[in-house]
């Protein structure tokens, strides 16, 4: 699956330009749009996140761990007091991406970082709940001194059924959560005629021959207007 998804994916770049391409002609540009930023928090994510920022202008950032979207009514509030508005318009680009790594020999999971010998693994915060999941451990209660861990857990254990997922399916479970929250909190912003929206979600997988990016869900709503698909 994961190989599928990246020999069909995005390159970073040709990524950011297809977001240009299918919104230009519903009125979205760098000038007149914020873009939202939903990532993993890992490092490896910045040169994505700063696609985003080349190609958009600079990004609300939405990011925690795994890829979740935690930020909630109120961060979401924040960000909507920061679109551009000089035609009377508001335009919010809402990108939600989960990765996954895809190493050469080591395969689903693994990612060979900058400086380290060995490969190292990616999204360790997945990965750490998959190992959970197979040691027979699911744990629902909030941790204070583990906030993002612990909500991550409560929002994808019950999403997951009694059989252990895969890394891949699990990474799959994960982008699909933080898209229905996303879809959640943009129903503020749907509210306003005055609000155009667009969401992309998919998935970033680091693979041997660099970043691509697997789009699965993308839309764009102008106004009071219907979803329209723009894959
Ligand atoms: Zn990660």
């Amino acid at each position: 699956m994961i190989d599928d998804l990246y020999a069909e994916g995005y390159a970073v770049e040709a990524f950011t330009q297809w977001t240009i391409d299918v919104l230009e002609p519903h009125g979205f540009t760098a000038a007149n749009t914020l873009p939202l930023v939903g990532v993993c928090r890992d490092e490896l994510m910045f040169p994505v996140e700063q696609a985003v920022n080349d190609a958009w202008g600079l990004s609300f950032d939405m990011s925690s761990l795994g890829g979740m979207i935690f930020l909630g009514r109120s961060g979401l509030a924040a960000a909507s007091h920061h679109s551009p508005g000089e035609d009377g318009r508001h335009r919010y680009l809402c990108i939600v991406l989960p990765h996954i790594g895809l190493e050469h020999t080591m395969g689903v999971g693994y990612v060979r970082r900058e400086g380290q010998a060995e490969p190292s693994s990616a999204c360790g915060a997945l990965i750490a709940l998959l190992g959970e999941l197979r040691a027979g451990v699911r744990n629902h209660e909030l941790d204070h001194g583990d906030l993002e861990m612990s909500l991550l857990r409560m929002t994808l254990l019950p999403l997951i059924g009694a059989e252990v997922a895969d890394l891949a399916t699990l990474t799959e479970i994960a982008r699909r959560a933080s898209t229905d929250e996303l879809l959640r909190l943009v129903v503020s912003l749907r509210d306003s005629p005055h609000s155009d929206v667009a969401v992309v979600s998919g998935m970033v997988i680091h693979g041997p021959d660099g970043d691509r990016v697997a789009v699965s869900e993308a839309w764009v709503s102008v106004g009071s207007g219907d979803q329209v698909s723009l894959i």
